[in-house]
């Protein structure tokens, strides 16, 4: 359906839906974007945004309002139950990375996108309260079907609604309930004096217990303190049971608290940290199996529709945004069609699982697990536990799956090329 309009139809404005959205706008082709809720409003709490995707919103021309809404992550490092270093190693451009990591609040980088789409595209091709139920794929184009029964026609529709994804359930029937492993995350933020200069990443404890925190606001140079996000991290048995992924379950301190009473490390005090937080909230943390195909028809999926994983390596969200570019970039290579479909799940899908998979066991945190397993936290050095060499390996092989070695970053070309139109 060559003249459909919008040609791409997108169900979901999260991370993922909007960021295909304006780069569809950037290379002309109309989309239109059908978000369930009613309003857009900045929920969540931190996340980080890795080299390669920060350099797909530089060159969606985002680069000013990023810095307005983040802050740029200088290092990111593994630290015992007790507080001890295992490693620290630079981050974005002081790791040699052409391109920044920003910590960023989720909900503030949702609405930047949304901003920029409603102003680039038109709020008319922004639909909130639009719920998207499934779709019927035609011969020569596909009916987004709505909650409300109506139904939006377009040359293609991309999945891009998340988590609960109604367009996957249709293109995966019976898949059920996300797989939880047993972990439990509670997430807040809050002002309070950042640690290491006020731009780290500090993860800390080890598979069953974890803590990690990082500051997604730059530090106010009159009060010294700075937005701290946190995440307090403990393991159950998978068979009890827990509440159902909702990324907006509140949840109390006292349900988790005790368990890190003694962590307060000097640079670090976990429960101060906790009890100046206001609002906290509960997440189980869940992934599905990699899928053997995303696409049915003319219909795809993208982000965590696609490749919901543990969020363990902090690329959910960067990943969202690399699906929407080289979504678009597929767009350019053969036109709004199957095809298109079809390239970007050849690159995406197998790359994608083996994130989903990585992330199950050996994360980049999985060092973390190695110290605790050899010495329970205890050493004099930590070279007497594990080799620099060791250290190293690691954390290298994680960047090279999850798509951010820095050498193969820094050589690539533009995924969309400055002014490619289609
Ligand atoms: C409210 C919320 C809070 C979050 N908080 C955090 C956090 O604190 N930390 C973290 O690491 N990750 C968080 N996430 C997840 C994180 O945003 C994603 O892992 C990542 O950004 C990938 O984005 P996505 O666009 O694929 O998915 P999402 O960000 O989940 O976006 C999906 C969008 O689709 C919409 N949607 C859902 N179903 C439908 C439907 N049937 N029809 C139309 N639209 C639909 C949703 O309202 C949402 O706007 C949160 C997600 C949400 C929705």
């Amino acid at each position: 359906m060559g003249g459909t309009d919008p040609a791409v139809v997108i169900a979901g404005g999260g991370i993922a839906g909007l960021c295909l959205a304006l780069t569809c706008e950037q290379i002309g082709v109309p989309a239109l974007v059908l978000e369930s809720a009613a309003e857009l409003r900045p929920l969540g709490v931190g996340i980080n945004l890795q080299p390669n995707a920060v350099r797909e919103l530089i060159d969606l021309g985002l680069e000013d309002e990023l810095r307005t809404i983040g802050v740029e992550t200088e290092e990111y490092g593994f630290y015992t139950k007790f507080g001890d270093e295992i490693w620290v190693e630079p981050r974005g451009r002081f790791a040699g990375y052409a391109w920044p990591q920003f910590s960023v609040h989720r909900g503030e980088l949702q609405m930047l996108l949304y901003r920029a789409a409603c102003r680039r595209l038109g709020s008319n091709r922004i639909l909130t309260g639009r719920r998207v139920t499934g779709y019927e794929n035609h011969d020569d184009h596909i009916e987004a079907v709505a909650a409300d029964g109506d139904r939006v026609p377009g040359a293609v529709l991309i999945g891009a609604d998340g988590l609960h994804s109604a367009i996957r359930a249709q293109i995966v029937p019976g898949e059920g309930a996300p797989n939880w492993g047993g972990a439990i995350l509670w997430r807040g933020a809050t002002m309070a004096e950042p640690f290491r200069g006020g731009a780290s990443m500090a993860l800390i404890g080890h598979a069953t217990q974890r803590f990690v925190t990082y500051p997604i606001s730059p530090t106010d140079p009159r009060t010294g303190q700075a937005l701290v996000n946190w995440i307090a991290e403990l393991s159950f048995d998978p068979s009890s049971g827990w509440n159902r992924e909702d990324w907006n379950r509140r949840a109390s301190a006292d349900d988790f608290l005790d368990a890190f009473t003694e962590w307060r490390f000097g640079w670090i005090d976990v429960p101060d940290l906790v009890l100046a937080t206001d609002e906290i909230f509960e997440y189980p943390m869940v992934d599905r199996d990699p899928l053997e195909r995303w696409r049915d028809g003319r219909a795809t999926l993208m982000g965590d529709a696609a490749h919901i994983m543990y969020p363990v390596g902090s690329n959910g969200a960067s990943q969202a945004v690399v699906d929407g570019r080289k979504l678009g970039r597929a767009f350019l290579d053969h036109g709004v069609t199957i095809a298109a479909l079809e390239a970007y799940e050849a690159e995406l899908r197998p790359a994608t699982g083996a994130m989903v998979l990585q992330n199950r066991g050996r994360g980049p945190d999985y060092v973390m697990d190695l110290v605790e397993q050899r010495s329970g936290g205890l050493f004099d050095d930590i070279h007497d536990v594990v080799s620099h060499e060791e250290l190293a390996d690691h954390a290298a092989k994680y960047k090279g799956v999850a798509g951010f070695s820095i050498d193969e970053l820094n050589a690539s070309p533009p995924v969309i090329p400055p002014g490619a139109r289609l």
